[in-house]
């Protein structure tokens, strides 16, 4: 082995250069398992060596999603579900007095809520599942090294724009 700073050769075993006093890396052969344990302590690695951390820290961290990128993902379907019924049940009623179909009072005035109760849960669940997706986009962009699950975010910034659009409509039926 030689060292780094100097050229000097030095023993396989040695900690430091016996010429210039330079800070060895543990001997060279157990460098390749060396970054499975690299993670659990990158601060004091990387004192010790910089350049050789800096490279092999990123593809040992494991990207995961983002929890409230996931969450807004799960409420995006349930926002454009309610968006989609509240739509129904507006419609319904509307459909019926253009034809000039007679609907029990009791059963529009029941439509009518449900297509209240379900626009408005469809606009709350939307808005939040799309701003859940864009703050999990936002931080996926910042730290790509540590998340992952793009799609799922984009989706739900989507679907959750989707349904809250639907809410809307549905109000305005
Ligand atoms: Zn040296």
């Amino acid at each position: 082995m030689i060292c780094p700073r100097c050229q000097n050769p030095v023993q396989e075993n040695e900690r430091f250069c016996s010429v210039c006093g330079l800070q060895l890396p543990e001997s060279q052969p157990q460098q390749p398992a060396a970054p499975q344990y690299v993670p659990a302590s990158p601060a004091s690695s990387a004192v010790m060596n910089p350049s050789y951390s800096a490279v092999t820290i990123q593809p040992q961290t494991k990207r995961r999603p983002f929890v409230l990128g996931i969450v807004g993902f799960a409420l995006s379907f349930s926002a454009i579900a309610l968006g989609f019924f509240a739509i129904y049940f507006a419609g319904f009623t509307d459909l019926m007095d253009m034809y000039d179909l007679e609907m029990d009072a009791v059963y529009e005035n029941l439509f009518y809520s449900y297509s209240t109760i379900y626009a408005l849960m469809a606009l709350v669940m939307g808005v939040v599942s799309a701003v859940f997706g864009g703050v999990a986009v936002n931080k996926l962009n910042s730290e790509p090294e540590r998340y992952m699950g793009k799609g799922m975010y984009i989706t739900a910034i989507v679907l959750g724009s989707i349904g809250a659009v639907f809410a809307l409509l549905a109000f305005v039926f």
